[in-house]
C-alpha cells in the first residue's frame, strides 16, 4: 500500500490517525503534509474536507486524507457547526466558543439540549494514482446533551460542555483513552479503515 498523506499541521492528529490506522490496515503509511493550506470556503464538513484532502494530494502527489469536525446543536439549528474551531470570533478562543454556546442555551430546557459532535474525513487520490481523481468521505457522530456549565479539564473545545449519551460526566471529565475510544473521530477513523481495506 502507498503512503497517504494527513491535511493537518497538526502533530497530535498526525499521531491518532497514524496509531488507529496502522493498526488496522497491513503496511499503512501516514506522513504529515506541510504544504500550504487552502482557504476552507465549504459549506459542509464534507466540502471542507475534501477542500483540504484536494489541496494536499495535489501539492504531494500522494493520496491524501483530511477531516472536518465540529459541534453541532440541535436548538441552534445545527449551529456551530463548521463554523465551531471560530464561533466566537477571531481570534479563535475555546473557552469563548463554549461560553458563547452555553450563553445561547441558556433559556433552553433540558429535554431540549442535544447535540452531537461529528467528524468527517475525506480521502482522494492524486491525478497520477491508478484510481485518479477518485474521491470519498465517511462521516461519524457522537450523539449527546449540552449541560449547563463547563465540568472537567481533559480534551479540547466543547468537551467541558458535551455529555455523551449513556454517560453522566462530560467528555472533559473521560479519560483520553475512554474519549478515544467512542468519539466521532474515532468512529469515522473505524469507517475509514473499513473502506480502505475493501
Ligand atoms: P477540527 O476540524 O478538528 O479542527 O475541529 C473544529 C472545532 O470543532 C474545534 O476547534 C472544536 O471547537 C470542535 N471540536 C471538534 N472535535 C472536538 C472534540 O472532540 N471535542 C471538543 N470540541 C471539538
Amino acid at each position: 500500500m502507498t503512503a497517504f498523506v494527513l491535511a493537518t499541521h497538526n502533530q497530535h492528529k498526525v499521531d491518532e490517525f497514524r496509531q488507529m490506522l496502522s493498526a488496522r490496515i497491513p503496511g499503512f503509511e501516514l506522513v504529515a503534509y506541510d504544504g500550504p493550506e487552502p482557504i476552507e470556503d465549504g459549506d459542509s464538513f464534507a466540502a471542507n474536507a475534501l477542500i483540504k484532502a484536494r489541496a494536499a494530494a495535489q501539492h504531494t502527489g500522494l493520496p491524501a486524507l483530511a477531516d472536518d469536525s465540529g459541534l453541532v446543536v440541535h436548538a441552534l439549528d445545527g449551529a456551530p457547526g463548521i463554523l465551531s474551531a471560530r464561533w466566537a470570533g477571531e481570534p479563535k478562543s475555546d473557552q469563548r466558543n463554549l461560553e458563547l454556546v452555553l450563553e445561547q442555551m441558556s433559556a433552553v430546557p433540558a429535554a431540549e439540549r442535544a447535540a452531537a459532535f461529528v467528524c468527517c474525513i475525506a480521502v482522494v487520490w492524486p491525478s497520477t494514482a491508478s484510481d485518479a481523481g477518485r474521491e470519498m468521505t465517511v462521516e461519524a457522530r457522537w450523539s449527546g446533551t449540552l449541560a449547563t456549565a463547563p465540568r472537567g479539564e481533559n480534551g479540547f473545545g466543547y468537551d467541558p460542555i458535551f455529555v455523551p449519551d449513556g454517560l453522566s460526566v462530560t467528555s472533559a471529565e473521560m479519560s483520553p483513552a475512554e474519549k478515544n475510544d467512542q468519539s466521532h473521530r474515532a468512529r469515522a477513523l473505524e469507517l475509514l479503515a473499513d473502506v480502505l481495506t475493501q
